[in-house]
């Protein structure tokens, strides 16, 4: 019987990025996929900005902004006429190192990931599926099968990061409750020519359908995005829905590179964990590709769980339990606003109609020209604004920064504070001046103390100057005290970290 500390089912985007996590704090990792290699379709093709922070800690996100393409215009067309159009260039400054909208396909952040990972030393088994497990007090006891021989695998701890439709779910008879759209909508990766505003992000609304136009890395390349007409069925091509495209005068389309039609689920999980098992990414929750939500949210599932997991199988596995109680409820609240966004987009009633067509375009132009509205979409959209208000390894509070909210980034000269993240350890920031006891504290606990100026970017983060910030290996506040407590701070780092500096 084979023995590894952490079981990966699924090496998609999820399940590579958790292997890379763990590899990178040492974690034993055994990491399998019933796929020949990995993902070659483009899928996903948005990644979000707090993806790119992970991937900065991961030493990958130069090689993931070379890669793809920002882009820097919304644009809404109805009845083949520009109705608005968006400026979001640099629309996240100041909070962020990665202020654009990105993007960078699923198969190139799957080839990325995965490149890393063997850098180290970790390879996934690919051509070998998990088929059942059981788990006891101590571990769980996967049987695999490869070339239809079979294997058991006795390992500390499950990731289920196996798609929707996931074996370690339905094992673990954990329900993924919501719904199914009616409509059947269909993606394509085309190459164009004559697009109107190529490098825009172009959505068409008119009355019988919807329509979305995204650039995509490479000449004349564009993820076409849509709902296939009535009638149409499994047997849809391009050629179905090709007049469609053409009606709305957008582009032309020269090439086909990649067809397929798919449903819409709106769906989270019961529980996103039972015992030694842990869901992430689509095993956990599904829903629609409205906002590009879908992969980024699995690869801060893994970001959540990896720092947990290492504590864990370093005999400290109080911070585990967070991980459902910490991811649900973003996964949850994702699920209710794309689902919000999604049946506004594609109802079909007169009245939807006539708000898509002739009302929202004008409110988007109205309502997105301050640039604290723009800048609040933004911070959405990007993820930068997932904080853990409720959850038990949140605690304090100094100037506007609450434990539980993910560090503000403060540029200086050297870079920023975010390069300290980098060692994927737990560590202390103040901003001002550290006092000689918690100096001496940090250096008793062998707690990273790292101190940068109270600067104009500080402030206007909210860091409050002097304080105390304990910050968790995924770049989130722990624990924030105006002042240095050293009987609360003793208290949380014995609960949350005891030994594990
Ligand atoms: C057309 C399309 C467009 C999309 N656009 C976007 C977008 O713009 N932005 C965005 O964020 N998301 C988007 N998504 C969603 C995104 O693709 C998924 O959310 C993402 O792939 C989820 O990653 P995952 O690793 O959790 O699951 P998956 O990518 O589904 O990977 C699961 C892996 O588990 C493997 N597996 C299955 N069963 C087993 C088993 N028993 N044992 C071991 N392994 C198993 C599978 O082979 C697979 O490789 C899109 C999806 C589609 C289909």
């Amino acid at each position: 019987m084979n023995e590894t500390q952490v079981l990966i089912a699924g090496a998609g985007p999820t399940g590579l990025m958790l292997a890379l996590w763990l590899t990178r704090l040492g974690v034993r990792v055994e990491i399998v996929d019933p796929k020949p290699g990995p993902t070659l379709e483009t899928r996903a093709i948005a990644v979000q900005a707090r993806t790119l922070e992970f991937y900065d800690q991961l030493g990958l996100g130069e090689e993931a902004r070379a890669r793809g393409r920002d882009f820097h215009e919304l644009s809404i067309w109805t009845g083949g006429q520009l109705r608005a159009s968006v400026n979001l260039e640099g629309v996240g400054a100041g909070q962020t190192p990665h202020p654009n909208l990105y993007i960078l396909t699923q198969d190139q952040n799957e080839a990325l990931l995965l490149a890393h990972l063997k850098a180290l030393g970790c390879t996934p088994r690919w051509q070998t599926e998990l088929t059942s497990f059981r788990q006891d007090e101590r571990g769980v006891t996967a049987t695999l099968t490869h070339a239809g021989q079979t294997q058991t695998v006795r390992a500390t701890y499950l990731a289920g990061c196996d798609g929707a439709s996931s074996t370690v779910r339905r094992q673990l008879g954990v329900k993924l409750s919501g719904g199914t759209y009616a409509q059947r909508f269909y993606v394509a990766d085309v190459t164009t020519s004559g697009e109107r505003r190529a490098n825009d992000v172009n959505v068409s609304l008119d009355d019988d359908q919807f329509l979305a136009f995204f650039p995509m890395p490479g000449l004349h390349r564009c993820r076409i995005v849509g709902q296939l007409p009535p009638g149409a069925g499994d047997s849809a091509t391009f050629e179905t829905v090709r007049p469609q495209i053409e009606k709305q005068r957008v582009a032309e389309v020269k090439e086909v590179h990649w067809f397929s039609t798919y449903r819409v689920h709106h769906r989270v999980a019961n529980t996103f964990q039972v015992g030694r098992a842990f869901l992430l990414g689509d095993a956990a929750h599904v829903h629609s590709p409205v906002g590009g939500q879908g992969m980024n949210t699995g690869l801060g599932d893994a970001a959540n769980l990896a720092w947990k997991l290492g504590q864990a199988l370093r005999g400290h596995p109080a911070a585990l339990a967070s991980y459902g109680p910490e991811r649900r409820p973003f996964a949850l609240s994702l699920v209710s606003t794309t689902d919000r966004a999604f049946s506004g987009v594609v109802n079909p009633s007169p009245l939807a109609r006539f708000i898509r067509t002739t009302l929202i375009p004008d409110l988007i132009r109205v309502l997105t020209r301050p640039r604290p509205v723009r800048r609040l979409a933004f911070l959405t959209l990007s993820q930068l604004r997932i904080r853990y208000p409720n959850s038990p390894l949140s605690a304090g509070q100094a100037g506007a920064v609450r434990g539980g909210d993910r560090l503000p980034w403060v540029p200086n000269a050297a870079g920023s504070n975010f390069t300290a993240l980098g060692s994927l350890k737990w560590q202390v920031h103040v901003y001002g001046a550290a006092s000689p006891e918690l100096l001496t504290w940090c250096g008793q606990q062998n707690l990273p103390l790292h101190v940068f100026a109270h600067g104009a970017a500080a402030r206007r983060a909210g860091l409050c100057e002097d304080a105390v910030y304990l910050v968790r290996p995924d770049g989130h506040v722990g624990l924030a005290q105006p002042h240095f407590n050293r009987p609360a701070a003793a208290t949380y780092v014995e609960r949350w970290l005891p030994g594990d500096r």
